[in-house]
């Protein structure tokens, strides 16, 4: 029990370091936390006013008689602000961060920047013009004017924030249409509520029944004040979305507001024009790529009451909304929900403590839930809901065939494609629909290697292969560091070195050779760097301008092509030999995900899957379009091997430049926690020390211990008390993260 709290008085993080220290009154003792709203005098008046604890300590700054007494705390009705401050402190203890960095995740960066008006883009042409116009920029071969039209045919008022920034338009191109009479730009903002949007009846979907079942199951429950966690189990193109608008109708018609994650690489000029178009403008959008001024400007209209809304990425839940009445966390068990930087936070859990501090309901949605929360909702702690048809009639699931690579081989074809596949290719290329090449690259690159010994070239920095390009040259994907490709081994000095797999470059190459009719356009990590690339891609080839689009995971996430009626997945294994627990999931989730972009539109799909394991569950059941089945594998597989959900685990990393130190720290580390379990009798496995799935990044090396237990209680306490009893040098840095998947 520490006896002084460190108390800031001022939300504003530049301001953080300046606390003040009172003394925590005994009858306070454990009730009072980091993040703890509190009553304390101030001044020479000991006027009470608020503060907030960030930090506890048993050493006096000043004179201990001098230091006053926290006067009480407050733990109902919590303002905004408190709720917030509460959040920072339960990350900072579960997550092992300092307060300042919890903060900094927390509470939006005050920044003197003008509001932003927020604008509206108007199309001022005929219909018959703008087809001219259309044309035109065709012929031109001007793409950003050109997107922009093509939108404004969609919708003939746009919010001009969402068109910058979602389909990459410069102000430069807005004016310069606006000086040619194609459009205007209105300043003043109209309110349109979704009322006067229904009145016009630009909203007509029905709900089916699966649908209607999911809805009123929440909205019964909501309404009567009951709050809780809802898993929306639906397959691919089962209507979620429409789920989320009448389930968040209903809340903001109760005068509350909702938060909406959907993962940055599926929030989609269109995704964000279905919320706007249904609900107006008070809908507002957050995204990574805006300015700390520009992000400050969206949670300001989200505090004073304009927006209702709030759709982004992972930042998002910490919109200041003082009423929160839901979070709605779209493709739930994307990896991008998993904060990369200190606090290394999951949105899920973050969101679920959010939502019960501000008295909010959480819904989690996605295709191929994450196996942990399938689990917690098949055990009555979340209510599941379930979509098992497609929404639109008509439209099936496609046909999906698993080919085998081996037999391919053994009949004599070298190909990267089978000949269904080709045989396939041909067929859509002459109907004029298009084809989706997914090469799944997750744990994988096409590495360049040595016949004779074996060994593949490692870039120089880190523990990784080098990846092969086109022009001579190799790369490193974690470090960007590139040399010429050898002529001989540097290991044994064979002249035999070749590029072992295909890269996406290689593919998009083969594909324009054995199908030279064909338009081909490619989306990997070199050609989304650029900003805007990404959306230009995706618009290019949703108004067929390539036949055949070849990507990474990147082209599997959310994207809606009407015209895909063939999706094919090159290498469907590679992700399953990634050494994590999680391989299997992430294979199935990113098949189902792949197959599930073929046939959206009127003509049914086809899928082939192409591999080396036909056998193996994960690729068996992404063919059945069978989550269940692949459910049922998986939950019984980690429970055998101690995973989560049955088991809670902790993976605490160490990373240093100099090998031997962190080598040294990290076993006494390990001897430390084995103490503290026996000494506890807690029921904790202890995992290594051992090096990093990846030993080394950048000249950094990484080692790692991990930590299982049946009891989470433990696991949080021997973390909290590591954190106490670990004091390193600074060199060191140290990472803690919990596996939930
Ligand atoms: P998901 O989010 O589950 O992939 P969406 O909500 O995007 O699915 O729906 C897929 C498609 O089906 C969309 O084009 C959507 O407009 C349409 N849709 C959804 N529900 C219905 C419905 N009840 N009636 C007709 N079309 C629907
Ligand atoms: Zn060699
Ligand atoms: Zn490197």
């Amino acid at each position: 029990m520490n006896k002084y709290a460190s108390v800031t008085v001022e939300i504003n993080h530049t301001d953080l370091d300046r606390t003040f220290q009172y003394e925590i009154p005994d009858e306070l003792q454990g009730e009072i936390r980091t993040g703890s709203s509190v009553l304390i005098p101030f001044g020479k008046g000991n006027r009470l006013i608020h503060g907030y604890v960030v930090d506890f300590t048993d050493i006096p700054e000043i004179d201990p008689s001098k230091i006053k007494k926290i006067y009480s705390i407050k733990t109902d009705n919590l303002s905004v602000e408190a709720q917030l401050m509460h959040l920072a402190g339960w990350m900072r203890e579960y997550y092992g961060c300092t307060m300042i960095q919890a903060l900094k995740t927390v509470m939006p960066v005050k920044e003197s920047v003008r509001p932003m008006v927020e604008k509206t883009i108007r199309l001022l042409l005929s219909a018959e013009e703008l087809e001219e116009k259309i044309a035109f920029c065709e012929k031109k071969h001007q793409v950003a004017k050109l997107r922009l039209l093509l939108a404004l045919k969609e919708d003939r008022e746009i919010p001009q924030r969402i068109a910058l920034d979602r389909l990459s338009i410069t102000a430069a191109t807005v004016k310069s249409m606006v000086t040619s009479g194609w459009i205007a730009v209105d300043e003043a903002r109209k309110m349109r509520t979704p009322l006067s949007i229904r009145e016009e009846g630009r909203y007509g979907v029905h709900l089916n029944e699966e649908q209607t079942a999911a809805v009123k199951r929440f909205v019964e429950d909501f309404s009567t004040g009951k709050r809780g966690t809802y898993l929306l189990h639906g397959i691919t193109g089962s209507g979620k979305t429409e789920v989320y608008m009448e389930i968040i109708e209903k809340v903001i018609t109760a005068g509350k507001q909702v938060i909406i994650l959907i993962p940055e690489i599926a929030l989609t000029y269109q995704t964000v024009m279905r919320f706007y178009r249904r609900f107006g403008d008070v809908v507002a959008l957050v995204n990574s790529k805006m300015s700390k001024g520009e992000r400050f400007d969206q949670f300001s209209r989200a505090e004073r009451g304009e927006a209702s809304i709030m759709i982004g990425p992972r930042s998002a839940l910490f919109t200041p909304f003082s009423n929160l009445g839901l979070i709605i966390i779209d493709e739930e068990h994307e990896h991008a929900y998993k904060s990369e930087n200190v606090p290394r936070y999951h949105a899920r859990e973050v969101a679920i403590v959010r939502a019960e501090l501000a008295g909010a309901s959480v819904v989690l949605g996605s295709a191929t839930p994450s196996i942990s929360d399938y689990y917690r909702a098949k055990q009555g702690e979340y209510t599941l809901l379930t979509l098992n048809r497609r929404a639109v009639e008509n439209s099936r699931l496609p046909e999906v065939e698993v080919i085998d690579l081996r037999e391919e081989l053994q009949n004599g074809n070298k190909q990267i494609f089978s000949r269904r596949l080709t045989e396939l290719i041909e067929d859509r290329l002459e109907k004029k629909e298009q084809i989706m090449l997914f090469l799944n690259r997750r744990g994988y690159s096409g590495f360049i290697s040595c016949r004779s010994c074996g060994k593949s070239i490692k870039c120089d920095h880190c523990d990784v292969s080098m990846t092969m390009h086109r022009d001579g040259k190799m790369r490193c994907h974690y470090c960007g560091s590139e040399k010429y490709i050898p002529k001989i081994c540097p290991s044994c000095g064979s002249r035999y070195i070749a590029g072992f797999g295909t890269g996406t470059e290689k593919v998009e190459q083969l594909v324009q050779n054995a199908f030279p009719q064909a338009g081909v356009l490619r989306m990997d990590m070199d050609t989304t760097s650029k900003k805007g690339s990404h959306e230009a891609i995706l618009s290019a080839f949703s108004q067929h301008e390539a036949d055949i689009l070849v990507g990474t995971q990147m082209i599997v996430k959310g994207h809606d092509f009407p015209k895909v009626t063939l999706v094919g997945v090159l290498a469907a294994d590679l992700s399953l030999f990634a050494q994590d627990y999680t391989a299997a999931s992430t294979t199935f989730n990113l098949l189902t995900q792949a197959a599930g972009r073929a046939g959206r539109g009127d003509c049914p799909g086809n899928v082939i899957i192409q591999t080396y394991n036909p056998e193996e569950y994960p690729i068996v059941c992404a063919a059945a379009q069978d989550y269940p089945e692949f459910y049922r594998n998986e939950i019984l597989y980690r429970k055998m091997l101690h995973y989560p959900p049955f088991y809670k685990m902790l993976t605490i990393q160490y990373m240093s430049e100099d090998e031997g130190l962190i080598e040294h720290r990290i076993q006494e580390l390990a001897l430390i926690a084995k103490r503290i379990v026996e000494a506890n009798r807690w029921q904790v496995e202890i995992l290594g020390p051992t090096d990093g799935s990846i030993s080394k990044v950048k000249d950094v090396y990484r080692k790692v211990i991990y930590f299982k237990s049946n009891n989470g209680k433990h696991l949080e306490t021997l973390k909290k008390q590591l954190e106490e009893a670990v004091s390193i040098e600074h060199t060191i840095q140290i990472r803690y993260d919990w596996n939930e998947d």
